[in-house]
């Protein structure tokens, strides 16, 4: 497999200024073609430390990618000291530097002096257009690696890397497909996840495993390489099925679907329908489940009831349940969902009621203490959680719990 590293150059890239979104960028696309990115390296406008970075990068890695510092003035060096670490010399492109020339004149300009640096070309290296800007690239064969010299600005890096970088790399690489999913687990932690799958997973170095935290869930990630992309899809699928043998339905999507989408989903597949009373999540729930195209099919109301006043009024709540067991408890929790599903005439409601902090909580209720309830015509049920977290956190988990007790509802 070949392996591939990124340069991204430009002092501002070191500062808060500006993220090096490039090499990730690039990562992606060289990971799909089966090049593996084993490294990368933001280097600041230095001469001697771009050189050391180059000339490191091709003893180790038979694809090196630098982005940035071709353009006109001083402190684009990557040009200058490419060459160095190559020893070849830089000359100047007469059709280039005719091509950048035309550019200003179409823009009714005149050529600045310090752009016709912009023409000098590596020795050797393939010069690659540029419709977005004034700096060409380069591509250059040196000593069995392929170097590519791309601009800074990703509006112009991308299309030059996808027109003349990527064909020249896939033919390099072979017939190799990388094909990757994406597991999402809803209930469990991390490192229960992978006390129960390690074993399986373990034993496979095709397909890779790796395990993510992603806000309130866990992602399980899975890359295949194969010759072929449905051979690459049959080692997935070997590698997802043992680890749902382990896991069970606790995963809730195999292609990287969210929550409210499989939710959605299977309202819709069951045409049944369904409204949301929310208190602590404050319409989350509803603006997830909406968020998902063709909602209006199984969506049909979602209220935010705050106050214990908005609970009597909209939804029925008894005062005096209220009273006796506070907004906070599964009473009420029960009660809401009831009485938005009766609201509403759907087929399910389902509620949330809890305490997200950081203030208002009390040791009987402490932050974090959230009830769920599902209701349906035959009955209603809840879940009393106790969630981790910040604010945002305790709000976010409370809202796939609940959309997640639907779910198995709905298996
Ligand atoms: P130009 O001719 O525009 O000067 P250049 O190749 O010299 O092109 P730089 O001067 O290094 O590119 O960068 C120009 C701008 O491109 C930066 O200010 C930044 O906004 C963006 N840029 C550069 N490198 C990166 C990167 N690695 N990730 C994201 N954006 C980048
Ligand atoms: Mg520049």
């Amino acid at each position: 497999m070949l392996t591939a590293e990124i340069i991204a150059i430009g002092s501002e890239l070191l500062t808060s200024e500006r993220t090096d979104t490039n090499s990730l960028w690039l990562t992606e696309k060289l990971n799909g073609i089966g090049i593996e990115v084993k490294l990368k390296t933001i280097v600041g406008d230095d001469d001697a430390r771009l050189e050391e970075t180059i000339r490191d990068a091709m003893k180790r890695s038979r694809v090196v990618i630098m982005t940035g510092g071709l353009g006109p003035t001083e402190d684009d060096i990557t040009r200058k000291i490419a060459a160095r670490a190559m020893n070849r010399r830089l000359l100047l492109n007469e059709k280039v530097l005719e091509a950048i020339r035309r550019k200003f004149f179409d823009m009714g300009r005149q050529m600045p002096e310090i752009n016709s640096r912009q023409a000098m070309v590596i020795e050797g290296a393939e010069v690659l257009d540029n419709p977005h800007g004034s700096a060409p690239g380069m591509y250059i064969e040196y000593e069995g690696r392929s170097i590519g010299l791309l601009p800074g600005p990703p509006r112009e890096m991308r299309p030059m890397f996808e027109t003349f970088v990527l064909p020249k790399l896939i033919a390099k690489a072979g017939d190799v497909r990388v094909v990757r999913r994406v597991l999402r687990v809803v209930g469990m932690g991390e490192s229960a996840i992978d006390e129960k799958i390690a074993p399986v997973y373990t034993q496979y170095k095709n397909p890779q495993t790796t395990i993510l935290f992603n806000r309130s869930e866990v992602e399980i990630h899975l890359t295949a390489q194969a010759k072929t992309e449905s051979e690459a899809e049959l080692l997935l699928d070997g590698l997802a099925g043992q680890i749902e043998e382990r896991l069970g339905h606790s995963i809730f999507a195999f292609r990287g679907e969210t929550m409210e989408e499989v939710v959605g989903l299977r309202l819709a597949v069951g045409g049944f329908t369904l409204a949301v009373a929310e208190s602590c999540t404050g319409g989350l729930i509803s603006q997830r489940l909406t968020e998902v195209p063709g909602s209006s099919v199984y969506f049909m109301e979602g209220v935010v009831t705050y106050s214990n006043d908005a609970k009597i009024r909209s939804l029925g709540v008894d005062s005096e349940l209220i009273l006796k067991h506070g907004a906070v408890s599964a009473e009420i929790a029960e009660a809401m969902a009831e009485g938005v599903r009766q609201r509403a005439k759907t087929d399910f409601g389902i509620s949330v009621t809890g305490i997200a902090g950081p203030g208002g909580g009390t040791e009987v209720k402490p932050v974090g203490l959230v009830f769920i309830a599902l209701s349906d015509d035959a009955h209603t049920e809840h879940r009393k959680l106790m969630l981790p977290g910040d604010r945002h956190l305790i709000r976010w988990r409370a809202s796939q719990a609940a959309l997640d007790l639907l779910r198995r509802r709905l298996i």
